[in-house]
């Protein structure tokens, strides 16, 4: 049986959405009639597409997923994850500025999860140097996530578990 992580941590801009949500939008967003996501301004705001499908994917597999974020717009972030209704897959959400191995702390102490059974998805090279050093399998991403990078990643977990 292929070993799966007892914790998947994505972070969100540039990993579930193609922008920053505290520089590039306008919150507060809002649902539009038709269903769309909206900021301030009328702009479109959307997930990379295959998002959802990850996020069911992990949770039919029976791994957990937080999400770790560094940004400052703590109220928008969670505000699109409300809007585009993944607030039902995070078992955590930290969402604060700082490095973040204290995200990673605080994830370890609120699962109990230790880092070695952790999977992280990241966009941003400094990111996974940080979190590496702790233990947590990282998985750095281009484009966005997506399924063949969600299977890629798990695979590289499964290796890790295999050789240690
Ligand atoms: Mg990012």
């Amino acid at each position: 049986m292929t070993p799966l992580p007892r914790l998947a941590v994505f972070d969100l801009d540039y990993t579930l959405w193609p922008f920053w949500v505290d520089t590039h939008v306008d919150p507060p967003f809002h649902k539009s009639s038709d269903g769309t996501v909206r900021d301030r301004m009328g702009q479109d705001i959307r997930l990379y597409p295959e998002v959802p499908q990850v996020l069911d994917r992990l949770q039919s597999l029976g791994v957990p997923i937080a999400a770790a974020s560094r940004t400052g717009e703590i109220d928008g972030a969670n505000q699109l994850l409300e809007l585009f209704d993944l607030v039902k897959y995070f078992v955590h959400r930290e969402i604060y500025p700082g490095s973040k191995v204290a995200h990673f702390e605080r994830l370890r102490h609120k699962t109990g999860v230790p880092f070695s059974q952790m999977i992280f998805f990241d966009d941003e090279k400094r990111n996974i140097i940080d979190v590496g050093k702790l233990g947590v399998t990282c998985i750095h991403i281009q484009n966005g996530i997506n399924l063949q990078t969600l299977t890629q990643g798990l695979e590289t977990f499964a290796k890790t578990q295999a050789g240690s």
